[in-house]
């Protein structure tokens, strides 16, 4: 299979470093609110990377992590009174069962930055030692950027072009402006750990680094995160880990595109950050999943206003064809391997999830003439959508209550309901010639009508 990779530019055959062995790495959540869409498609994707490279027969362990320390929290802490720590608990706590409520599996590894502090002084330490990083008087510790000439790889931004992204905080410190932070030296009243330079807490970017040294050792696989990561916090896990190791940290590196809304960048600051919690209240997960992975992964997701509805439509047409095919031929197990194949060359190809998407079309074309010539290949291909298609979290619920749930109840016109309405006094009335009259007058206008003991329901024939 081909993976497109950020270091190279190009899309390369996927060669593990070790036969039918991967290790991926993504870089989680930092915990100083809620997760948004953008967090959920991050974790969809790399969730979706991990089965499919499973579904190809490796052996994958897949570590994400989360960022619960780092100066947002803090603040947050300052701004709530509850103490950093507890306040990182309860959002891990909180966007854990929003991912649940996604259908986003487990990984295989958690790592979480305050679990990992030891291993994150170590690797301070080695790096000190190796001259790759310097004590500041202030308690800070900072990588030395001049000490690693092949810094900028991954961006491919100079120098120069570094000062702009790095924001400039103990100038006095450090030796060159563009140096980044290892160890940050508490302030009064922070969250803090012991450590040989002080009282201080672990920059962000050395966590990533210093975790998957501790998950997987000098090497992994495979790399991900948004492409918003890519600098300064990619590129800095890339010169520490490799100034340390002197080899390639990983051999693939992949990044998701972003999320806009209406074709605006998302943001706290611009008031247009949408929340899962909110998505899931109005939409099934997997209509949120269908939506998301509509466009393939490197490319910009622009949420409108009817892309999620839309999404929603197109499943709820969808499990109509499942449903009515596993009403017409409930005993047909037989599946339609043709699916599964085509499914497995659009995910090779740099996991081309737009293309396993817009091959439904065509698939439920097709279920709909075999039902209309009344063939049970129609149930075998939903069979197959059904298996093959749950490794995107698509069609794995039951489809006459995904029905009940999400398709838009037929709201009648008013001439319709009238007439209905005149049909139910009649029925009370014990006038069943009238009731038959009017029930006629409503199947020509194309509805059904039922009665029960607590009055009638109106459908669309
Ligand atoms: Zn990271």
């Amino acid at each position: 299979m081909k993976i497109y990779n950020s270091l190279t530019r190009k899309k390369e055959e996927f060669v593990p470093l070790e036969e039918g062995k991967v290790k991926m790495y993504a870089c989680g959540i930092t915990v100083s609110g809620e997760a948004h869409v953008g967090h959920g498609f991050q974790a969809i994707l790399y969730d979706i990377f991990r089965k499919f490279l499973e579904k190809q027969g490796y052996e994958v362990t897949y570590a994400r992590n989360y960022t619960d320390v780092d100066d947002k929290i803090i603040a947050k802490s300052k701004e709530t009174g509850i103490p950093a720590d507890k306040y990182a608990q309860m959002m891990i706590g909180e966007i854990d069962g929003v991912m649940r409520e996604l259908d986003v599996d487990e990984p295989t590894v958690w790592l979480k930055a305050t679990e990992n502090i030891g291993n994150i002084i170590s690797f301070i330490e080695d790096l000190i030692q190796k001259g790759h990083a310097y004590p500041a008087p202030n308690g800070d510790v900072y990588f030395d950027v001049d000490s690693y000439p092949a810094y900028g790889q991954l961006s491919g931004r100079d120098k120069e072009d570094m000062l702009d992204g790095v924001r400039v905080e103990n100038d006095e410190s450090k030796k060159n402006p563009y140096d980044f932070a290892l160890w940050k030296a508490a302030k009064e009243g922070e969250i803090f750990w012991e450590s040989p330079w002080g009282k201080g807490r672990p920059g962000w970017h050395i966590e990533c680094s210093a975790m998957n040294r501790a998950a997987f050792g000098e090497q992994i696989d495979i790399h991900g995160g948004g492409r918003d990561l890519i600098f300064p916090h990619h590129e800095n896990e890339i010169a520490q880990t490799e100034a340390l190791t002197g080899k390639r940290f990983a051999k693939y590196w992949t990044h998701n595109g972003l999320i806009k809304v209406n074709g605006q960048k998302m943001s706290k600051s611009l008031g247009n950050s949408l929340l899962l919690k909110d998505l899931l209240a109005k939409y099934s997960n997997e209509a949120i999943k269908f939506a998301l992975l509509s466009t393939g992964y490197r490319g910009d997701v622009n949420i409108t206003d009817d892309l999620f509805p839309n999404a929603e439509g197109h499943l709820v047409r969808f499990y109509t064809l499942i449903e009515k095919a596993e009403e017409t031929f409930p005993q047909e197990k037989g599946l339609y391997p043709e699916i599964d194949k085509k499914f497995d060359e659009a995910m090779s190809d740099d996991f081309n999830t737009a293309l396993a998407l817009s091959d439904l079309y065509g698939y439920f074309k097709d279920v709909s003439r075999f039902l209309a010539e009344n063939d049970p290949t129609a149930r075998r291909m939903t069979n197959q959508i059904r298996a093959t298609y749950s490794l995107l979290g698509l069609f794995k619920r039951d489809a006459k209550a995904y029905l009940a749930k999400y398709a838009p109840k037929d709201e009648a016109p008013d001439e319709v309901k009238a007439v209905a309405e005149e049909r139910w006094k009649a029925r009370l009335a014990k006038d069943w010639a009238k009731s038959d009259e009017l029930r006629e007058r409503l199947k020509q206008l194309g509805y059904a009508v039922k009665d029960s003991k607590e009055g009638y329901t109106l459908s669309k024939i």
